[in-house]
């Protein structure tokens, strides 16, 4: 049972991380009007929706249940957030939905576009407010043929410009981080509930003092956050792709190409960049198809910025196939990966497999594998998976160091990532924790805007220490850890089989 204490500092320091939030962050979801009429864009910003305002259901969504919905909205910047002047800051527009495709015009203007699996963004509206500016902003989102469609967050944020002055928002999502932190040592949280009491509210309509005020507040936790910075989050972009699921193979080659591609790009800009993926069948499409692009890929191997977590020729199902069909997965995937990039994959990359044989360990082993790894025993709304690092033994006593990866798909989200790490610490009691940014299910990668988060925060003193690495690399040290532990076998189904679903 938490004490009584940590509640009341815990619910202290909460208010004051949500009240700095308002200062430069506002939820604009009950703004938008909207309507299902399929328009362009021109008539869009000539004639508005300006009659029907957007309803929003009982989770704060906008949903609509087929085709196209337009959202409008304009915004107009004002002179402060709760008392924050604004002047000067930059305004990004941070947008997640639920869409078989979501175009974003700022201005009249195509911007960005995404789809169901690239469906987050923040898209920046303005590198220096003026207040009283006017942005109009429209969205054309075609709901999935599936399912209804949603609108799930629209948040404008206010960001500052210079390293000298943090904006609120940010300073409240470190606070944030710490107090989750603090969650190991709940003693500590007294210190942190004081620092905040010293906020010095009254000077808010003095931008640079109320800023001063809180780098004040800043400096006089940071002798807290030690223990934080002895910890680590590695990165490894990743952008899932299934050959084939809802879209022809011929976009998947499509797809997987423009992923290569923009990785590529992205590590001339982001140098630190390093990128993991698997499927040594689109690397053979592409080596074909686009030999420009297979040259450049090999040569980030070489360089250590690119790791290919093959092993199997694709990324199979692995419930119903048949010992003989797994074997020829790893043996073509190996031999291909030897062949082109040097040597076998020691990691055998399965997030979105759904279900293993028990056999899988003795096919690894005899492949040259030496790490499994899946995120997919997530998966399960009725036997929780109590495992995140552990010992996987098939029947024939063959065993490999198995470990559950996070969840693909994700940006760079700091308190998400902070808060994947401390539940990840207190199951495995592991300092060390993976993150994999990059959109994916339909490819894409990392983005931009999270690199350029990931760079921010990996100054910041109140996050664990973020790096760049591979999933060889921040999982090689695990195995040697002596206490984990051995999954137990699975029961033998009626059928005679012994799977993990
Ligand atoms: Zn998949």
């Amino acid at each position: 049972m938490t004490p009584r204490t940590s509640q009341s500092d815990n619910n202290l320091i909460s208010t004051a991380i949500a009240r700095l939030r308002s200062c430069s962050q506002v939820d604009i979801q009950a703004n938008w009007h909207c309507c299902t009429t399929d328009v362009s864009i021109a008539e869009v910003t000539q004639f508005g929706c300006h009659n029907s305002v957007a309803q929003l259901n009982h989770k704060g969504h906008i949903a609509w249940s087929t085709g196209v919905l337009w959202l409008v909205q304009q915004i107009v910047i004002p002179q402060d957030l709760d008392g924050y002047f604004l002047e000067g800051l930059c305004l990004r527009l941070a947008l997640t939905w639920w869409a078989e495709s979501a175009q974003i015009y700022v201005n009249g203007c195509l911007i960005q576009e995404g789809d169901l699996f690239d469906c987050s963004t923040r898209v920046l509206l303005s590198p220096s407010v003026q207040p009283g500016q006017k942005i109009s902003v429209a969205l054309r989102l075609v709901s999935p043929a599936h399912d209804h469609g949603a609108l799930v967050r629209s948040l404008c944020i206010y960001e500052s410009t210079t390293d000298h002055y943090l904006e609120p928002g940010f300073i409240a999502d470190e606070l944030a981080v710490l107090q989750r932190y603090l969650g190991f040592t709940p003693e500590k949280l007294p210190f942190l509930t004081a620092a905040i009491a010293e906020i010095d509210w009254l000077a808010l309509p003095d931008r640079h003092k109320f800023e001063r005020s809180l780098l004040q507040v800043r400096s006089s936790v940071q002798f807290l956050t030690d223990e934080i910075k002895q910890r680590c989050i590695y990165l490894v972009g990743h952008a899932h792709l299934d050959l084939a699921w809802l879209w022809s193979i011929s976009e998947t080659w499509d797809v997987a190409q423009r992923t290569f591609a923009s990785v590529l790009n992205l590590q001339q800009e982001f140098p630190k960049l390093i990128f993991c993926h698997s499927t040594p069948a689109l690397y053979a499409w592409i080596e074909q198809h686009r030999p420009d692009l297979f040259v450049a890929i090999q040569q980030q191997i070489a360089a250590g910025r690119w790791e290919v977590v093959g092993g199997l020729w694709v990324e199979p199902e692995l419930n119903l196939i048949s010992g003989e069909s797994i074997v020829r997965q790893l043996l073509y995937g190996q031999r291909y990966v030897r062949e082109k990039f040097g040597s076998v994959s020691p990691v055998a990359w399965l997030p979105d497999s759904f279900g293993f044989c028990a056999t899988l360990p003795q096919f690894f082993k005899q492949a040259g594998i030496e790490y499994f790894v899946t995120q997919k025993l997530r998966w399960n709304d009725t036997t929780e998976f109590p495992y995140g690092a552990f010992w996987w033994r098939s029947p024939d006593g063959s065993q490999i160091f198995s470990f559950m990866s996070p969840l693909i798909g994700e940006g760079v989200d700091p308190l998400k990532m902070a808060t994947y790490a401390c539940d990840w610490e207190t199951q495995t009691s592991l300092t060390e924790a993976l993150w994999l940014p990059g959109v994916g299910d339909h490819g894409g990668g990392p983005t931009r805007d999270m690199l350029e988060v990931q760079l921010r925060w990996q100054q910041s003193p109140f996050f664990p220490r973020l790096e760049f690495s591979t999933a060889e690399r921040s999982t090689s040290l695990l195995p040697l850890l002596p206490l984990l532990p051995l999954l137990p076998q699975p029961p033998i189904s009626p059928s005679g089989t012994m799977n993990y679903i």
